[in-house]
């Protein structure tokens, strides 16, 4: 985590803008004097600082969450459809603002940031149909004048604790749902880059949602597990590295919450030699490269069969060659990582693979690029014939860097898959229809993509994947979204006339 300074006496930085917590309807200070340093990637400098919460500081964000969703919870369905369409609406409407300050604050390029932007306002749409997703079933005369039906209820307060690399879509996924189905949330941000936070909570004020129904607690560690350990927190929506995903998750249920926690990725693409090669490279180069490689659906390995492996590498290359990295804001393709300390880790493994024999067909580092010198920059890497016994090829990177392992065949590349510790999203490429029905049948992987290398699924089927990529058993947003955020309860009921009389100590049956 990032090193925090004292907000009395930040060193060097005391004209720095301050990103409070969003409490009760509106920007709050609390009582930390913790923060942390935000930065401009792509100029490597301190731009802001963001508030760190405190343990007093959770409980105070708790306490106005718990009164706001005893009211939120009694509005009608009507009330709730009303404010989330307002607030898809400001969101849609002024998108140009927030992928402005995403830009600002990951460095991803502006492009980038619009497309995240639209991902996450998907999943707002969907949660608009609350009604349809929230009703329960019910079974007229289950036994003779019983009716049994089924009903589901909001959690009370609910807690989403986001990562870096999405910073809008992410929250969204959780939030919508959440807020449709009756919760509070108190989302608690990546503390790299906060800012998108408070302006959603702005756009849900603007909206109409009630006054502490929607909470920003920004902070570290301890925010998160003042959030894990507090009494009055229902659930949590953890996503980020797989080790804190399984700390997140094994806490969060000690202490009796249900937790969803997705977590790190090292995703696949099996190229088999009856693929269309240029359409294999334009995915392979796309989704190895697309936000420079800080997303959990990256393309991380390219598993190339042999007799094709030379010229995919090839093809790979030359449009790697094209690709122009710079400031999100100038048109680029590509933007810098997200901290000094993340670009040498990412760096790093370069260097770890060629010293394991891989080559190093196409070189990042020290690219020329279209911005500032100081920002966080990586340039596009290709690795070829990585060994697969490398830290490179068996530890996620999350940067932009693509990695060939050259198979012998189909058999030897699902092997492969199925060996790996996460299992978030894989692809295949191929043109016979039987080889990617099989794949999809016997990868051990949450998410496929058949032709397509980014395979998020639409909001309206639930994203998440499978192993070390998510601990727990609902998946983000669809079905699962609304299954986690509500509790059921099936409710028998008879009214009683005086053919009901007599007493009876069998065990109820239908008669
Ligand atoms: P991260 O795990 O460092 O941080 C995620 C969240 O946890 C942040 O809010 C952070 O403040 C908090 N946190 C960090 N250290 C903590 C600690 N010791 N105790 C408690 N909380 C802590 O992840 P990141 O670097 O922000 O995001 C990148 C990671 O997220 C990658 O591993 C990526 O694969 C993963 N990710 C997964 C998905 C998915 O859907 N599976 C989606 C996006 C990102």
């Amino acid at each position: 985590m990032t090193d925090t300074t004292t907000l009395s006496a930040p060193a060097g930085s005391t004209e720095r803008p301050i990103i409070e917590h969003w409490v009760a309807g509106g920007p709050w200070s609390g009582a930390s004097e913790r923060s942390g340093p935000v930065f401009d990637p792509a100029t490597g400098e301190v731009q802001k600082l963001v508030r760190f919460a405190a343990p007093g500081d959770v409980d105070h964000a708790v306490r106005v969450a718990r009164e706001a969703a005893e009211t939120w919870r009694d509005a009608s369905i009507a009330r709730r459809q009303q404010v989330l369409f307002a607030f898809r609406q400001v969101v849609h409407t002024r998108r140009d603002e927030l992928a402005r300050i995403l830009t600002s604050e990951h460095g991803k390029v502006l492009s980038d940031a619009h497309g995240e932007i639209a991902r996450g306002l998907e999943v707002v749409e969907f949660a608009c149909g609350l009604g349809h997703h929230t009703k329960g079933a019910y079974s007229e005369n289950a036994s003779s004048g019983i009716d049994v039906y089924s009903l589901r209820q909001p959690l009370g307060v609910v807690a989403v604790i986001s990562p870096f690399n999405f910073p809008a879509m992410v929250p969204m996924w959780f939030f919508s749902i959440a807020i449709a189905t009756g919760n509070a949330v108190i989302l608690k941000p990546s503390e790299k880059d906060p800012s998108a936070a408070n302006w959603l909570a702005a756009a849900w004020t603007e909206a109409g949602l009630p006054a502490g129904v929607f909470t920003v607690l920004h902070g570290d560690k301890t925010a998160v597990d003042g959030l894990l350990e507090h009494p009055d927190i229902q659930a949590v929506s953890f996503v980020g590295s797989t080790p804190i995903a399984r700390y997140v998750y094994e806490t969060g249920t000690r202490h009796g919450k249900r937790v969803q926690a997705l977590g790190g990725a090292k995703n696949h693409m099996l190229v088999l030699p009856d693929a269309d090669l240029d359409l294999a490279a334009d995915a392979a180069v796309s989704a190895g490269f697309g936000s420079a490689g800080e997303r959990c659906m990256a393309i991380s390995v390219v598993l190339a069969v042999d007799t094709i492996a030379d010229a995919l590498v090839d093809r790979i290359a030359q449009r790697m060659a094209a690709l122009r990295t710079g400031d999100g804001t100038r048109g680029c393709d590509m933007g810098p990582l997200i901290t000094a300390e993340h670009r040498d880790k990412v760096t790093g493994y370069v260097a770890v693979a060629e010293q394991d024999g891989a080559s190093v067909v196409v070189d990042g580092r020290g690219i020329e690029v279209d911005g500032d010198p100081n920002g966080f920059w990586l340039g596009p890497t290709l690795l070829d014939r990585v060994p697969t016994a490398s830290a490179a090829y068996r530890e996620e990177i999350f940067g932009p860097v693509l990695s060939v392992v050259r198979v012998g065949g189909y058999e030897e590349g699902l092997d492969l898959i199925n060996a790996g510790v996460y299992g978030n999203g894989t692809a295949i490429f191929t043109n016979d229809g039987g080889a990617a029905r099989r794949f999809q049948r016997d990868v051990q992987v949450g998410m496929i993509g058949i032709n397509v290398p980014i395979p998020v699924p639409v909001a309206y089927h639930s994203f998440g994947g499978w192993k070390a990529s998510l601990f727990g058993d609902a998946k983000a947003y669809g079905v699962h979204g609304f299954e986690f955020y509500t509790a059921e309860k099936a409710v028998t009921s008879r009214w009683l006339d005086p053919s009901h009389g007599g007493v009876d100590l069998g065990f109820p049956q239908h008669t």
